[in-house]
Formats: C-alpha cells, sequence, structure tokens
C-alpha cells in the first residue's frame, strides 16, 4: 500500500490545532509510510492474500482442512525459520503475549521467577507473577529506561524471564542463559520475543519459550500468541498443571495438543492466520531468518548513523550493542519539538512514530521490521530533516 494519498491525510483526521501545515515534498516521502512498533506494517501481497485465497478459507471453519493448513503452514515455517532442534514445539492460542504472560505466570513458574525489567513490556511480566497468590515474590532485576539489567543465576528461581527486544525503549538484549546457572540446573528461560522474532537472530536452543505475537515483525494482525516450547518447559507444565487450578483458556497443555492437530482452543482470526503464514513463507523464500534480520539491521544502520551525524538527533540507547535493529528511538535536541514533527509527518502520511506511552520524551521511535523497506528508512530520515528545518 502507499499509504501516502490526499485521501489517506485527511482521514486521519486534521492536525491538531497549532500544527504548522508543512507539506512534505512527495519526492522525500518513503513508498510506504507506516513506521509502527506494533502493529506494524502490512506487505502488500499479505492483502492481496486475503482477497485471493481468503475467499476461499475467511469464513469457514476452523476444524476444517483448509483453516488447518494454514495453522500447519504457520507451524512448519516456524520450526524451518527459527531452525527448531528436535522436541521443540511451537505452539499457538488466542490473546496475544499478554495472555501468554498469564499462561507462562500459571503453567510455566513453579515457585518464583527472576525478571529483568528494563521498560514497559518487561515491567508488565513482572507484576503477572508478582501478583500470582501461587507464587512467591519475584526476583526484580531493574534498570533505568534505554539500558540494560543482566540476569544471573539466584537460588530458588525456576524461571528467568526477559524481553529479547524490548519494544518500549529499543532494547535488544542476547538470548542466553544466565550466568552462572549450572549445567543441571532445571531452571527454564522464558524469552519475551513479541517483536524481535523474525527480525533478530536467535539460537531457540540457548531458552525453553521464546513467545510472540504477530503484529510485530511478522506484519500480520494481533490477538494471537505463539510459542516454541522446549521439552523442559512441556515438562514443567506436565509437572504443575495437575496440581493446581489452571483456567481452561490459559491451559497450556491443551493448546500444545490442539496445536499439534493444527488447531487452536477456541476460534482463531483466520486473516491473521492467512497473513502470518504468507509473511513466513515470504522470509523463508527469501533466505529465512539470516536474511530478515539483515533487512531489519540495514534499516537500523540507516537510522542510527543519520542520528549520529544529525546536529539535533541522537539514539535513545547510548551503547552500540543494546540498540534495537527492529525498534529505534531517537531523542531530538529540546530546541526541537518532536510532538510537533511527529504531528507534520502524520499529516504528510507518514505515522506512528510516537515513544510508547509516558515513556521516552521528545523522542521518535521507528519501527523496522523486515517488511519495512531500508530505502523508506532512508526517506523518513530525509522528511524529518525537512520538517525539522521548516519548524525552525
Ligand atoms: C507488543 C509487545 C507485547 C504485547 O503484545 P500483545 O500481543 O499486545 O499482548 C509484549 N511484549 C513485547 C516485547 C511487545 O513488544
Amino acid at each position: 500500500m502507499h499509504a501516502v494519498t490526499s485521501s489517506d491525510t485527511s482521514s486521519s483526521g486534521t492536525p491538531a490545532a497549532g500544527v504548522p501545515t508543512i507539506t512534505v515534498p512527495p519526492s522525500l516521502l518513503p513508498r510506504d509510510g507506516r513506521f509502527g512498533s506494533g502493529p506494524s506494517k502490512v506487505r502488500d501481497d499479505q492483502v492481496a492474500a486475503i482477497a485471493g485465497v481468503g475467499r476461499t478459507v475467511l469464513g469457514t471453519s476452523h476444524r476444517q482442512l483448509p483453516v488447518r493448513s494454514l495453522v500447519a503452514r504457520t507451524r512448519a515455517g516456524m520450526t524451518d525459520l527459527f531452525s527448531l532442534p528436535d522436541g521443540y514445539e511451537v505452539v499457538l492460542g488466542n490473546g496475544g503475549s499478554t495472555t501468554f504472560w498469564d499462561v507462562a505466570t500459571t503453567c510455566l513458574v513453579r515457585e518464583r521467577a527472576q525478571h529483568l525489567v528494563l521498560g514497559a513490556f518487561s515491567e508488565k511480566f513482572a507484576k503477572a507473577t508478582a501478583a500470582a497468590p501461587f507464587l512467591a515474590a519475584p526476583d526484580v532485576r531493574r534498570s533505568e529506561p534505554f539500558s540494560a539489567p543482566t540476569a544471573e543465576a539466584e537460588p530458588g528461581v525456576d524461571a528467568y524471564a526477559y524481553p529479547h527486544n524490548e519494544t518500549s525503549t529499543g532494547v535488544v538484549l542476547p538470548v542466553v542463559r544466565p550466568s552462572g546457572l549450572a549445567e543441571d540446573d532445571d531452571a527454564l528461560v522464558l524469552v519475551d520475543a513479541t517483536s524481535a522474532a523474525g527480525g533478530v537472530p536467535v539460537d531457540a536452543s540457548r531458552c525453553d519459550a521464546y513467545y510472540f505475537a504477530p503484529q510485530k515483525s511478522f506484519g500480520s494482525d494481533g490477538g494471537l500468541w505463539l510459542a516454541l516450547l522446549s521439552p523442559a518447559a512441556i515438562a514443567r507444565a506436565e509437572e504443575l498443571q495437575p496440581g493446581r487450578w489452571v483456567p481452561g483458556s490459559l491451559d497450556l497443555l491443551a493448546a500444545l495438543a490442539e496445536s499439534q492437530r493444527e488447531q487452536t482452543v477456541n476460534t482463531p482470526a483466520v486473516a491473521t492466520l492467512l497473513m502470518l503464514a504468507e509473511q513466513v513463507e515470504w522470509m523463508l523464500d527469501r533466505g529465512g531468518l539470516e536474511w530478515a534480520a539483515a533487512r531489519s539491521a540495514e534499516s537500523a544502520s540507516r537510522l542510527y548513523e543519520w542520528a549520529e551525524a544529525s546536529q539535533y538527533a541522537r539514539p535513545a540507547v547510548r551503547d552500540r550493542t543494546l540498540r534495537s535493529p527492529v525498534v529505534g528511538t531517537i531523542d531530538l535536541d529540546p530546541s526541537v519539538d518532536a510532538a510537533a514533527v511527529r504531528a507534520v509527518l502524520r499529516a504528510n502520511g507518514v505515522v506512528d512514530v510516537e515513544p510508547y506511552r509516558g515513556l521516552g520524551g521528545n523522542q521518535l521511535r521507528v519501527g523496522m521490521f523486515p517488511a519495512v523497506d531500508p530505502h523508506d528508512v532512508s526517506a523518513l530520515t530525509a522528511c524529518v530533516d525537512h520538517v525539522v528545518s521548516a519548524l525552525s
């Protein structure tokens, strides 16, 4: 979709009062102006699949072969994309990553979790285990936003949780077992890969649950969770579930059983599955995770290099090794009104570069998932330069 048309602009609403009328020259505009960090850009071919093959599969039973084969394509695609070791299972269910936090709290944490909290999303999972009456208070390790704490083995902790990419701040962490964890320790490593999965390299054998939702790097819609589960994670659910009351919608073993039959426990959004299957295969056809991650890395280097060279912009994450290849946060000098820049961009069809609610201040936050063309990231930076100079 070429998002930048006059009708799109007017349908996105008139600019807020006080937003100057600045028209960005069409030659500077990206071909596609969607830079959200989730929901994120959906490619034209995915939308075309809805109108194409979707005409026979949308509105049909999720218990019959056509929809089950979308689940099968997704599960086989994920197995390939992540080169899953033997015994790992691709499990899916309704509710998005937020629901998976509750699934993990209920079915995977035995007694005490450790959480790295480095932004809004990692905080939410820490709150979920802290609130569970059947668990001990979690071991929470915090850092200031735009930096990261490190996971360390702690006696009594049986599940270590951290995000692969903290989407609220644009910080990426390595997926590794916590330092000091003994070989024979049966603790699980639970990685929130909601925004990283599909856009950042990973060795899935280093964690026990690599979970995500399709509206970020997979450019589909929200409302679904997927988890790549190790044999140890499945064994943990088998150990805990019989002795705990588990609400049916959070039942991980039921989700596993249905997933193995290429179904979900209850009705899924069929269009989401179709766009997801299309996106996984789009990545696989072009070289898999290595290709997809390289495309995001190329976008990110364009964004960060522009910011580092700029007089008025700089990456919000100071430590280069922590800068995310899929979500870039850019601080603007206080002399530049980032809210005005974002409003002018939006009026020109370049949308969703807002910082995360309550975080980030005078900032732009740019989603650079594999669907985004790196040239469009360069175009975005040219648009920002144009708007900033027109505003001053
Ligand atoms: C978007 C996001 C979530 C929330 O995903 P939902 O599917 O909306 O529940 C959780 N964690 C991270 C890291 C995210 O980026």
